[in-house]
C-alpha cells in the first residue's frame, strides 16, 4: 500500500464507492420515479429522475477548466463539502489531527469538530503580514497529523502565502500527511492552481469553488483536485446522488466561453476596486490599517469595530466582524461590491467618521 492511501481511515481503505446500476437509454422503470417531467424544470426533463452519482458532464467541464484529467477531480457541494469529505476520509475521530493556521476559514474548525478531528493551531504571523510560520508548523507536526490545511489567498486576511513557504511545507509533508491548498480566491490573484501542484506533488489536494469568482455561491459547487487515488478515496465517503442537475445546469452555463469572458471582466472590476478602495479606506479616521489583499475583500484594522460596522449598517451595508479570532477583534472584513455600492459604503462611513 502506498503511503498516501495508508493515511486514510481504515474503514475508508476497506470501503468502496457506492455503485449505481448503469442506466442505458431505456425507459426508466427501475428507480421508482414518476415518469412525467415537471412544468417548471430549469434543467428540462431531468428533475423527475435521479441524477448520476456524480455530475459527469460537469466534472469533465470543470476538469478541463482547471486543466486536469476527469479522474483528478471530484465535484462537491461547495468546496466546504470537499473539506468535510477529506476529514471523513482521513481523520479517525479522537485520534487523528489537522494542522491549520488561524485566522483562516471558519469551516476548517467547524467540520473538524463534527468529525472529532483534533485541530492543531499554528497561527499565521500577524507581525509579518499573516505569513505562514513554517518552522512552527514543522515543530507542531506529529504522527497523527493527516492533513495540513493552507489557504491562499487567505480568508479573512486576504494575503497570498509566500510560494517558497508553500513549497517548503509541501516538501516537508511528503511521506507524512496530505496538504490541502484552499484556493477559493485564486482568480482574484491571477492564479489557476491545480494541475501544476498535483503534477509534482502526489499528496497535494487543491480546493477550488464556483462560489466566488464564478459568481455561483447558491449553486453549491466546489472541486477537489488531486491525484486519482485520492479522488477514489473521496468517492468512498461522498453522498451518492447529492448534486442537483439544476445546479449542474447553472454551472455548465457559467463555464461557456461567453460567460467566462463576462466573469473575466467582473474579476477585473473587483481587482480595480480593491486597488481604488484601499487608500480611500485608509483615509477614514477610525481605520488604522488596510491589509494588502489579493482576494475580493479587504481586511481593515479599526479603532472601534462595533462603531465602524454600526455606521455601515446605518447606511444599509452589512460588513463582517471577526470577534472570535485572536488578534482580529478590532478588524472588519469588507467584501468588494459594485463600484456604486463601494462608493455608497464610503459615503456612509464618512458621514459618521
Ligand atoms: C468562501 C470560501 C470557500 C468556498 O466555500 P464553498 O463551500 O465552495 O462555497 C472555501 N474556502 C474559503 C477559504 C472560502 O473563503
Amino acid at each position: 500500500m502506498n503511503w498516501i492511501i495508508s493515511l486514510a481511515r481504515e474503514a475508508v481503505r476497506n470501503g468502496r464507492a457506492y455503485k449505481a446500476p448503469t442506466t442505458p437509454n431505456l425507459a426508466r422503470l427501475h428507480a421508482n420515479e414518476l415518469p412525467w417531467p415537471q412544468d417548471h424544470d430549469p434543467a428540462p426533463g431531468q428533475l423527475n429522475f435521479y441524477p448520476l452519482l456524480q455530475p459527469q458532464a460537469l466534472a469533465e467541464k470543470m476538469a478541463a477548466h482547471y486543466g486536469v484529467g476527469p479522474g483528478e477531480i471530484a465535484i462537491t457541494r461547495g468546496s466546504s463539502e470537499g473539506i468535510d469529505c477529506l476529514y471523513r476520509a482521513f481523520c479517525e475521530a479522537n485520534r487523528d489531527a489537522v494542522l491549520f493556521c488561524p485566522p483562516s476559514f471558519e469551516m476548517y474548525r467547524w467540520y473538524g469538530h463534527v468529525q472529532g478531528a483534533k485541530m492543531i493551531e499554528v497561527p499565521l504571523r500577524a507581525d509579518a503580514g499573516f505569513a505562514l510560520d513554517a518552522p512552527a508548523l514543522k515543530a507542531a507536526w506529529s504522527g497523527n497529523v493527516k492533513l495540513l490545511a493552507l489557504c491562499s489567498p487567505n480568508n479573512p486576511t486576504g494575503n497570498l502565502m509566500d510560494p517558497d513557504d508553500l513549497l517548503d511545507l509541501v516538501e516537508f509533508a511528503r511521506g507524512r500527511s496530505l496538504v490541502v491548498l484552499d484556493a477559493a480566491y485564486a482568480e482574484f490573484a491571477g492564479q489557476n492552481p491545480g494541475a501544476d501542484w498535483i503534477a509534482d506533488h502526489p499528496h497535494v489536494v487543491v480546493l477550488r469553488t464556483a462560489s466566488k469568482a464564478l459568481g455561483l455561491a447558491a449553486a453549491r459547487c466546489g472541486a477537489v483536485i488531486a491525484r486519482a487515488e485520492i479522488i477514489e478515496l473521496i468517492r468512498r465517503v461522498q453522498s451518492p446522488y447529492s448534486f442537483s442537475p439544476v445546479c449542474e445546469h447553472a454551472v455548465l452555463q457559467a463555464l461557456k466561453p461567453e460567460s467566462l469572458r463576462k466573469t473575466e471582466k467582473r474579476i477585473a472590476i473587483i481587482v480595480r476596486e480593491r486597488e481604488r478602495l484601499g487608500p480611500l479606506f485608509a483615509e477614514l479616521p477610525p481605520v488604522q490599517a488596510v491589509h494588502p489583499s489579493q482576494a475580493n475583500f479587504l481586511l481593515l484594522k479599526t479603532a472601534d469595530a462595533d462603531g465602524f460596522t454600526a455606521a455601515a449598517r446605518e447606511g444599509g451595508y452589512l460588513l463582517r466582524r471577526i470577534p472570535d479570532e485572536p488578534g482580529l477583534e478590532s478588524c472588519v472584513r469588507v467584501t468588494l461590491g459594485t463600484p456604486e455600492q463601494n462608493d455608497g459604503l464610503l459615503a456612509a462611513l464618512r458621514a459618521t467618521a
